[in-house]
Formats: C-alpha cells, structure tokens, sequence
C-alpha cells in the first residue's frame, strides 16, 4: 500500500462556498476535528485577504500541532509576509503560492506574458524559501494551460525550492481520463520532478470531482486535495472522505492508503454541516442520511441474511453509531463531562457549568437526550463570539391561528443595555418574528435564506436553524438552536446581527480568489 496525503481546504476553498462565513473560533473548532480525523495538510485560510482571515490562521497554525497548517498566498512579497507572520507558530509552516497559467487567465486576469509567470512564479518561491521549509506552488486552472508551458514552468519552480507541485482542475472541467494523462506527461517531462510531491486539486463542476482525484493518484499523485462534504465554489471541491472510503473499500483493485480515522469522517461532516448551514443531502454518498437505509422489502431482506449482500460500507466503519447511549434527566455532571470529553472536546470549567446547565434545561423537555443534542450544546458554547455588548432576546410571544393575524411581542436589550418591547404582524409565525425582531433592532436587515432542520430524530428533537441576513448591507450567517423551533429561528436571527456588530470593526471586505 502506498500512502496518500489528504490536504483538507475546508477552511480556505471550503469557506469560500457562497453564504459560508465562519468565525474564528468556529475554523479553530473545525481545525481541531480535522486535525482528530488525522488529515495530513489543512490550508487554514489565505492571511492576506482580511485581517479576520489573517486571525483565524494564527489561532489554528498556533494551537495545532499534529498536522501541517498551510496558508494560501498570490506571488507577492506582501502575501507572502503576511503568511508567514500568520504561520510561523505552527509545527511545520507550509506556504501554498499560486499563480494562473493558462492563456485565458494569463491574458485577461494576469494581463502578463507567459514569461512573466514564469519570472514571478520562480521568484517568489525562492523568496518565501527563505522562510518556508515546505512550499507548494500551484499552477491555477492547470487543466486549461498548455502542457509544453506547465512543465516548462514546474521544472523551475522546482528548482527555486518548490516541494510540492498542485496542478488544480480549477474550474472543473477535466474528465478522469484526460486529467490523468496530465499527470503522466508531466513526470514523463519534468526532468527534476522525482524532487517533488505531485498533488491534485478537483472542482466537482461536472460531477468528477472524485473520480478526477483518484485517476490522478493512479498516474502518481501522492496528495489529494479536497474538502468534508465537497463544500466549497460553485459546485464544490473534491468530498476526501468519498476518496478516502473508495480507497479502503476497493484496496482489492487500488493499492493506496490514507491516513485518514475513517470513523471520525461523520462527526467532521456533521460538525461542518453545523458551523456552515450547508445541509448534506439524504443521498449523498458516504455520509448521507440515506447512505446506510434500506427501504426496500427485498434489499431488507437481504441485508438481515447478510449485510454484505447490499451494504458495501457498514456505519460503523465512517463513525455512524446506532446504539448511542442516551443521558437523561438523572444524568450527573460527571457523565456528562464524561460524555463531553469522549467527543474529544475540552471545556473551561465556566463553559462545562454552562453547557450542563443547558443540558439540564433540555431534559425538562426531552425524555432520551442524544450524543447529537449534547454536542449541539457544547459547539454552540465553544464557538459563540465574546461580544461586550450585543442584542439579547429577554422574552417573546407569537400568536398563530389559522383564524387570526400571526403576531409576534418580542422584549430585546439593545448592545446599549436598553430594554424595548413592541408586536408586528406577519402572513406566517417566523414572518410575524421576524417584523419584530427587525423593527426593534437599528441594523438595517433583509433576509436572504431561512432554514430549518432538526437535529437528530424524535418528535422532541431539538430545532437548529440558519439564516442568511443582509445586515447594513453585508451578507451575515447566524445560526440558533433551541427546542421549540420559533426560539431556534429567533436565537439564529440574533445570532447573525449579533456576528456583524462583532466583525464590523474590521469591515474591511475579504478578497476572493479561486483556485
Ligand atoms: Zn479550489
């Protein structure tokens, strides 16, 4: 078996994803469950684009230790030391520099001759080398550049101290068969390419995104790139764990391995899902709800003779467990600490005193509380923003009736500590909130997308919903839970207003760039 290298851009390409935005302390959560699920490289962000940005990947290169933290920088001097004031805490700092090389980003985003890309490119990976002991460098939207120009080009990069060569199908438009052959013409061309790791990088534009990534490491590929649940752009990127699964399920026919602890692949979807409101669908491969259920009466059937006759992943293999042990209304502090603790997670004594008194509070409600419910809690505490002063809902009532005008009296205290109460009406009960909630609050707000899911099952689950506000203008995510669905929508409404008066001191908006 040969080892594959998993690099994790969740955080970076990921995060990117429209609507996503995450706040520090949320990365350093997803951060650290990457870093359990044993990825070798995580790209944290790309420090020069916002000084938030820059933030996050300090805190992650700081406090991870057991994997590689990269940063993606563009092929300036001022990218670059800014990456490396970000990244120079962590264990192993690694750069990833990129710069296009096909003719229509060289001609009409570049608006650079080919040779300048190669100048810039070979000067700039020898200046971060002077820092950086691993540097990959990316030819961005490999997929559209001429061969003959990507191994001109790889071999000096190579040369100035690249060590790792990334040939992104940046807009995904490769196919398996194609993107392979580039594979192989370029370690058949490259005369210093032994030198160097050759990584791949896949958008799923086309929908083979993973199919795309396997055909590279069958052509010598020893790093895929990708992210949990192929969030990201557009279509998203590669999914690593539908990679790293039909790996181990077919290591009959392919002789690779990843690190990767497979039974941690679905508290990292869940925990990703969670922090950026993008839902996997029922039918998604691996780790959809749907991925282990068998409705139909024979497949049933078979699978109660034997599993294998229709199930060629068992739950237990990706981290789905069926048999949870469910804590309840006599449940002490130490199981639930116990409980806590076996997610891997780590509470201050003041959050464990909060996230039990939740837990508490719950069980007058909900018979079974489940492993899901619990770490619902616990993530809600571990990455709720410090605000000195923010909105904070003292109490409300919605009226509904088919018969009636839904109204909503809502009491707020305002960041100013002022306390104001008034009642709207609506056409529905979220709506009749929502008026109020709006009118009580000075932001200018309109909302863009209301969604609503309940975590786990049962008729007493606990609600989680996600909104996307426009606040004075800026896009904000926010997210809620409670156990009644019109708290749940209430807290997730704040809890975007709320992230805008955090953020607004650096409003100083995020560059994007694809790659
Ligand atoms: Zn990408």
């Amino acid at each position: 078996m040969s080892r594959i290298k998993i690099f994790d851009t969740t955080l970076r390409d990921g995060e990117q994803s429209p609507g996503v935005n995450l706040n520090k302390l949320e990365k350093l959560e997803i951060a650290k469950q990457l870093e359990r699920l044993g990825v070798d490289i995580m790209e944290a962000g790309f420090p020069a684009s916002s000084k938030g940005d820059f933030q996050a990947v300090k805190l992650i290169a700081d406090t991870i230790k057991d994997t590689s933290v990269t940063g993606l920088a563009r092929t300036t001097k001022g990218d670059i030391d800014t990456a490396w004031e970000a990244l120079k805490g962590a264990a192993e700092p690694r750069l990833h520099l990129f710069l296009a090389t096909s003719p229509i980003h060289m001609t009409y985003k570049l608006k650079i001759t080919p040779e300048q890309v190669i100048e810039q490119s070979v000067n700039m990976v020898s200046y971060a080398k002077q820092r950086f002991p691993q540097i990959e460098w990316s030819a961005e939207d490999a997929t559209r550049s001429d061969w003959n120009f990507l191994a001109q080009i790889i071999e000096k990069v190579i040369d100035a101290g690249a060590t790792v060569i990334n040939l992104p199908d940046t807009v995904g438009y490769t196919t398996p068969a194609e993107y392979g052959k580039m594979f192989h013409f370029i370690r058949e061309t490259v005369p210093n390419i032994d030198r160097v790791s050759l990584s791949c990088h896949c958008h799923d534009d086309l929908g083979m995104a993973v199919a795309n990534s396997i055909a590279a490491v069958e052509n010598g590929v020893t790093q895929v790139e990708g992210t949990i649940n192929g969030i990201g752009e557009r279509a998203g990127n590669a999914a690593l764990e539908e990679v790293a699964v039909a790996l181990k399920i077919r290591s009959d026919y392919y002789q690779y391995d990843t690190g990767l602890k497979l039974d941690e692949i679905k508290r990292s979807s869940d925990l990703i899902s969670k922090l950026t409101g993008m839902y996997v669908q029922a039918n998604k491969a691996i780790i959809g709800r749907n991925a282990f259920a068998h409705e139909s009466g024979i497949h049933q059937d078979g699978v109660l003779k034997n599993t294998e006759t229709y199930e060629i992943i068992t739950p237990e293999l990706v981290g789905v467990n069926s048999n949870t042990l469910f804590l309840g209304k006599h449940s002490g502090r130490h199981a639930f600490k116990d409980k806590v603790e076996s997610f891997g997670i780590e509470l201050t004594d003041d959050q464990l005193k909060e996230a039990f008194q939740r837990f508490k509070q719950l069980t007058d409600h909900k018979k079974e509380v489940t492993d899901d419910d619990i770490y619902t809690i616990v993530m809600e505490i571990k990455t709720e923003a410090q605000a000195v002063s923010k909105y904070e809902l003292k109490s409300f009532q919605v009226q509904y009736g088919q018969a009636t005008i839904p109204t909503a009296t809502v009491s707020l205290v305002t960041p100013q500590g002022k306390t104001l109460q008034t009642a709207c009406t609506g056409k529905g009960s979220v709506e009749a909130l929502y008026n109020t909630l709006s009118t009580l609050i000075e932001e200018e707000l309109k909302l863009l997308d209301y969604q609503l899911n309940s975590v786990g099952g049962g008729k007493d689950a606990l609600a989680e919903s996600h909104v996307q506000l426009s606040v004075n203008g800026e896009a904000m995510n926010g997210r809620g839970s409670a156990q009644d669905v019109l708290e749940a929508s209430a807290n997730a409404y704040l809890n975007a207003v709320n992230r805008y008066i955090i953020t607004k001191q650096s409003v100083k908006p995020k560059e994007v760039v694809k790659q």
